[in-house]
């Protein structure tokens, strides 16, 4: 069963519960295990938190874009931001590497992420944004 959404919400924190419980209800008729729902908002937290903790260091008035594809063999999104970007995506993907150490941040998001997706893409230029693209499948 093939279904699309698109969402913009600004960068309030208290978006992500309700962001990971949108994709949940839109993923529900598919039967997913618990597994995978726990996984899928894992990523997605991950991933929504980068945007407004990293991307706009916090700014609440900024704007997260996601789009979420679910066909008969996976789930797909994208998650984009439009703040500081990434200088070196090759070391802030590497496991505890953290710009934020100071703030008690592990370093750890985009390890979980990789871990709990099947195909999982970082594209980001520094002052224009960075976006994430995942697949996971059922
Ligand atoms: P944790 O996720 O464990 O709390 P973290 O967020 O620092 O810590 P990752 O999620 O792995 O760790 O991200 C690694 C680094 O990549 C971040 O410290 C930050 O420098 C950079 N980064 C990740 N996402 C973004 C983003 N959307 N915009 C700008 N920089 C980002
Ligand atoms: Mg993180």
């Amino acid at each position: 069963m093939y279904n699309e959404i698109f969402m913009k919400f600004i960068s309030k924190r208290g978006n992500i519960g309700i962001i990971r419980n949108a994709v949940a209800a839109l993923i529900i008729d598919s039967n997913p295990t618990i597994t995978f729902l726990n996984e899928l908002k894992t990523v997605i937290s991950e991933a929504i938190t980068n945007c407004i903790v990293h991307g706009y260091d916090n700014q609440e008035d900024q704007y997260v874009e996601m789009k979420v594809i679910v066909d008969d063999e996976k789930v797909a999104c994208d998650i984009q931001d439009y703040g500081k970007g990434i200088e070196d995506i090759e070391q802030a993907r590497e496991p505890l590497f953290s710009t934020k150490k100071e703030e008690e941040r592990s370093g750890l998001g985009f390890t979980i992420m990789e871990m709990f997706c099947d195909t999982f893409a970082v594209e980001s230029k520094v002052n224009e944004g960075t976006k994430i693209h995942f697949t996971k499948n059922w």
